[in-house]
């Protein structure tokens, strides 16, 4: 359900008849600097949490996108970093109903890091306060699939030569094909662990910050079926 209050409005059709209709009134508040360092990371998951069940209920929260727009021109506190595949079947911030203002999105495909997503993580959470980094994978995840097949083109190839230790370090003895759901499924998984792993090795400011309670690290997978995220 979503937490704002319900309006009930009249609406005339054309042939005079009156009907009522209920609407959620349009959200134009945006975080404010304030109201971002009074979050702490549990209650940052728990709204991710949230939104993420109103998605799932088709109860998004209807928002006024034109005037959020001009309340964040002179700043941002948003209170996550999101890192997510570029997969057009996960728009991040319907997913967890958030809108302008709420999370930093860092996409690439297979969301995996490397140097330059790890500093727009350490700036959304060390210079720009964030307070959850969350690693989503994906189910049906094309570059997931596609390092599981140790495919080779162009530039694809060194991207996903940043997935395939993920996929090389699984212990399986079935099909290890991406015609194998489950051994998919299972890389999927070990490439979100193997990101959160990655982010604590390389960035030192982020490791510090989560071992100080400043900030949460933490993986989800997308279920394209149902829209739920599971938190690993
Ligand atoms: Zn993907």
């Amino acid at each position: 359900m979503s937490p704002f209050k319900k309006l009930t409005i009249h609406v005339e059709s054309e042939s005079g008849e009156i009907r009522t209709r209920e609407i959620t009134p349009l959200i134009e508040k945006v975080l404010t600097a304030a109201e971002q360092a009074a979050l702490t990371p549990d209650v940052v998951i728990q709204s991710l949490k949230e939104g993420n069940q109103r998605f799932v209920e088709g109860e998004l929260t209807a928002r006024d996108h034109t005037k959020q727009i001009r309340k964040t021109v002179d700043g941002q506190f948003p209170k996550a970093v999101i890192l997510s595949c570029v997969d057009s079947r996960v728009p991040v911030e319907d997913v967890f109903d958030k809108g302008i203002g709420d999370i930093f999105v860092a996409r690439v495909a297979g969301n995996f890091v490397n140097e330059d997503i790890l500093g727009s993580m350490e700036f959304g959470c060390k210079v720009s306060g964030s307070k959850v980094i969350l690693v989503l994978g994906h189910e049906h995840c094309g570059a997931i699939k596609a390092a599981v097949d140790n495919i080779k083109i162009g530039n694809i190839t060194a991207m996903l030569s940043k997935i395939r230790p993920a996929v090389k370090s699984l212990k399986y003895d079935g099909d290890r094909t991406s015609k194998n759901p489950e051994f998919v499924h299972m890389a999927c998984e070990s490439n979100v662990k193997k990101t959160l792993i990655d982010i604590r090795a390389n960035s030192p400011i982020l490791k510090e910050m989560e071992s100080l309670g400043e900030i949460k690290i933490i993986g989800g997978i997308y279920d394209m079926n149902t829209g739920a995220v599971d938190f690993l």
